[in-house]
């Protein structure tokens, strides 16, 4: 269960210790966005963390996605939603047009989809290519080498925002292991830059969890993905 009470200070917590790895390395607090994981925890702990000052929430799952959207609607609140899960072409439309980003696209199907439906309801949705930067196969994304090619395949679709990449790193407290992973998504993000499309706003760089973010922004991170350090566990 969630421990509303304890949100708020975990909320202050969290933050300080986000713009205090900033500052360490010479960055602007400002330059990196906390993106609030709430799912499996209820829409009564994202509005505890609203208050407390959380402007960014990430869910993982489609309907969970949905029904949080319809029921902060319904109460007149209105945060900024982010869709982080792995996400399969017929659930697309659970999410469309309310997903301000979707950080896990790693499908041709998915792009096309997220594009179809973007155009639909005449907005352009903000998306981050999923990477595979750890090399364990079950792990969901587009391996490093493959990235050039899957870009060709859905620069074109004109409905889709393309603003950088997202990875899950491996689950590890090997310093020097996350570092290698972070170092790879940033190096991709810099050598496909001339494949975007102009305008670019090919800036972004989710990386970071509860357990690495400082390490995360270290290494450049815009976003960090944080829940468990926020909501508590996860009742599942
Ligand atoms: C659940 C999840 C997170 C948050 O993980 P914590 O360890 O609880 O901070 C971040 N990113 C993704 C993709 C997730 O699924």
């Amino acid at each position: 269960m969630s421990e509303l009470f304890s949100i708020p200070d975990n909320w202050k917590r969290i933050s300080n210790q986000v713009a205090e790895s900033a500052i360490a390395c010479g960055r602007d607090p400002d330059s990196v966005t906390i993106v609030a994981v709430s799912k499996m925890h209820p829409l009564d702990a994202v509005k505890v963390a609203w208050e407390a000052g959380a402007k960014v929430f990430g869910e993982n799952y489609a309907q969970e996605f949905r029904d949080k959207i319809r029921d902060s609607e319904e109460s007149n609140f209105s945060p900024e939603w982010h869709f982080i899960g792995a996400l399969q072409s017929n659930k697309v439309k659970y999410i469309i047009p309310h997903a301000a980003m979707i950080h896990s696209c790693s499908s041709q199907s998915v792009a096309e989809e997220i594009n179809r439906l973007s155009e639909k309801a005449g907005v352009r949705t903000d998306i981050l290519i999923q990477v595979n930067t750890s090399g364990e196969l079950s792990k969901s994304g587009i391996q490093p080498d493959e990235i050039q090619e899957y870009l060709e395949r859905i620069v074109g679709l004109k409905s889709l925002h393309f603003r950088g990449l997202m990875t899950i790193p491996t689950a590890t407290d090997d310093t020097k292991q996350l570092i290698k992973e972070f170092t790879l998504l940033r190096s991709i993000h810099e050598l496909v830059k001339s494949n975007i499309p102009e305008p670019q706003d090919w800036n972004v760089l989710s990386m970071g969890m509860s357990d690495d973010f400082s390490i995360a922004i270290q290494e450049g991170a815009t976003h960090v993905r944080i829940g468990t350090a926020i909501f508590g566990a996860r009742s599942y």
